[in-house]
């Protein structure tokens, strides 16, 4: 009736949004895997529906990939799980991954119409729930239009950057064949990210469907070092860099030597390894457990880090940030997380220096206003005066960025940086990502600076088009 169909059309106002359930805080404080549980069906058919399908979805403009949102929304709702992981393949290398990681609050579902009161519609937990269950099914991507062609193209990094670029390039008969010196795929998906946000099963799932699909993979392989740039250009019809940012930033404060004082992702990376086998020695790990624990920072990095210090049994975990938690660059939901599972958030507190005699005994900070805007109408944090503290710590994770990281070999060969050193790649040119090496592409965070997992892919899958016109196919 069409009262019936009235009703169907408000689902938004008699559903909420409501996001899948997570495990209790004690299972999170002990363990490294997910905190959520999956969706139902039935979640998934509600939650989905109450997209109001609206004529020009402001969602697909805000994410970086431009999924057909509101169309696999629709086709989540009425069940039709293959078509709508086929269509969500069609933008999204990752679609599982970026599900789970994306911070959606500023993306996609920050630009959802129902924001405004309502809820936004859970778009990223439909992401992943569409992949997962394809993949549950025995769902693979549909190769059987590929026509092959003879070329081969090397990729540096299997980051999201490189597999965004593999993903295009097999998709059109092109072999890409994949470099990187760590032992298994995913870049920082799998040496960064902790498992609480992405279990490592996702990426090597992936690998076995990437295989299948015919990319190869040559793993703990560094360019450069194990293998010649030189042999590599020679071999192949064009070459990707998804090479990443690895150059930590430093605070600039005395103490930043001191024995407890650890870089973000050294910490992340030999945790990671330890959980996944892959650690060389024993004393490469950097254990947090009955600790003070203080962490330098307020984005991704710094959050992974109070998470991951926090299962490790510290004693305390304390984040310190120069700004207040409105500024704060991560997504809302993983700081929510963090806070939950007792991490003790200190705001607008400037680090002034790490003290300790032979080794880390405390951070001392000052506290900071924002003070009267000056000539341009910009309000600059101000210390606040008898503000200073220290705060005791028997660690110190340093969480402030990354900064590009060029390979010693890109002058050789052509490839040119910009003043900040990153790989000069414009989209805009007639090759897509194009360096200044003709025959060399290049994308994500070793172009942009650091950023995200999706715009990573997004630069991945664009630069293979510039590949593909470069090679004329
Ligand atoms: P990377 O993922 O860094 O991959 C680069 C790869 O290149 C690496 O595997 C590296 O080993 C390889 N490589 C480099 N040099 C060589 C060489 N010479 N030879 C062979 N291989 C080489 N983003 C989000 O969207 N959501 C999050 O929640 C999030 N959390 C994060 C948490 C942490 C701790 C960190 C550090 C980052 C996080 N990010 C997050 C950012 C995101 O991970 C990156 O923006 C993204 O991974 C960049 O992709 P990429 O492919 O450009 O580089
Ligand atoms: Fe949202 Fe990220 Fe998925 Fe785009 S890729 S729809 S921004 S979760």
């Amino acid at each position: 009736s069409s009262n019936q169909r009235l009703n169907n059309h408000f689902q938004f106002v008699d559903v909420g949004r409501r996001d899948p359930n997570k495990k209790s805080v004690s299972t999170r404080k002990k363990q490294f895997v997910e905190i959520y549980q999956p969706y139902q069906p039935q979640q998934v058919a509600e939650q989905s529906h109450r997209c109001l399908d609206c004529g020009n979805p402001y969602c697909e403009w805000k994410c970086p990939v431009h999924n057909y949102i509101p169309n696999w929304l629709k086709l989540a709702s009425e069940g039709n799980i293959l078509e709508a992981v086929e269509l969500s393949h069609r933008t999204n290398t990752l679609p599982e991954v970026c599900g789970r990681v994306c911070p959606q609050d500023r993306l996609c579902e920050g630009a959802c119409t129902l924001n405004d009161g309502f809820g936004a519609v859970t778009i990223g937990n439909v992401e992943k729930y569409i992949t997962d269950t394809a993949f549950a099914m025995g769902w693979r991507p549909d190769m059987s239009n590929v026509v092959p062609t003879d070329k081969k193209v090397a990729i540096i990094g299997a980051g999201p950057a490189g597999l965004g670029c593999a993903d295009i390039l097999v998709r059109n008969g092109v072999k890409p064949v994949v470099f990187d010196k760590y032992p298994e795929i995913g870049g920082l998906l799998t040496f960064g990210i902790p498992e609480f946000k992405l279990e490592k099963s996702v990426m090597s799932n992936r690998r076995e469907v990437f295989e299948e699909m015919g990319v190869e993979f040559r793993l703990a392989t560094e360019v450069g070092k194990d293998v010649e740039f030189q042999e590599i250009i020679d071999e192949f019809d064009a070459v990707f860099l998804g090479m990443g940012t690895y150059t930590y930033m430093k605070g600039g404060f005395p103490g930043e030597d001191l024995p407890g004082v650890y870089d973000a992702l050294d910490f992340l990376v030999a945790n990671v390894n330890r959980n996944l086998g892959f650690e060389q020695s024993a004393t490469d790990f950097i254990g947090m457990k009955g600790k003070k624990v203080v962490v330098l920072g307020g984005g991704d990095t710094a959050m992974d880090c109070n998470r991951t210090s926090i299962r490790q049994q510290a004693a305390s975990v304390t984040c310190a940030y120069r700004r207040d938690e409105e500024n704060m660059p991560g997504s809302k939901r993983e700081v929510q997380n963090a806070r939950e599972e007792g991490v003790k958030f200190l705001f607008n507190r400037q680090p002034m220096a790490i003290i300790g005699d032979e080794k880390v005994e405390g951070v001392k900070v000052v506290t900071t206003e924002l003070g009267e805007p000056d000539d341009n109408g910009r309000r600059r944090p101000q210390i606040v005066e008898g503000s200073e503290e220290i705060l005791p710590a028997d660690a110190v994770l340093v969480a402030f960025g990354f900064r590009p990281s060029p390979a010693p070999w890109f002058q050789q060969f052509g490839i040119e940086l910009n003043s900040w050193d990153g790989v000069i790649a414009p989209e805009e040119q007639a090759f897509k990502f194009q360096t200044t090496n003709p025959k060399v592409f290049a994308g994500g965070d070793m172009v942009r600076g650091s950023d995200l997992v999706v715009t990573a892919i997004w630069e991945g899958r664009q630069a293979a088009e510039g590949i593909l016109d470069y090679l004329d196919i």
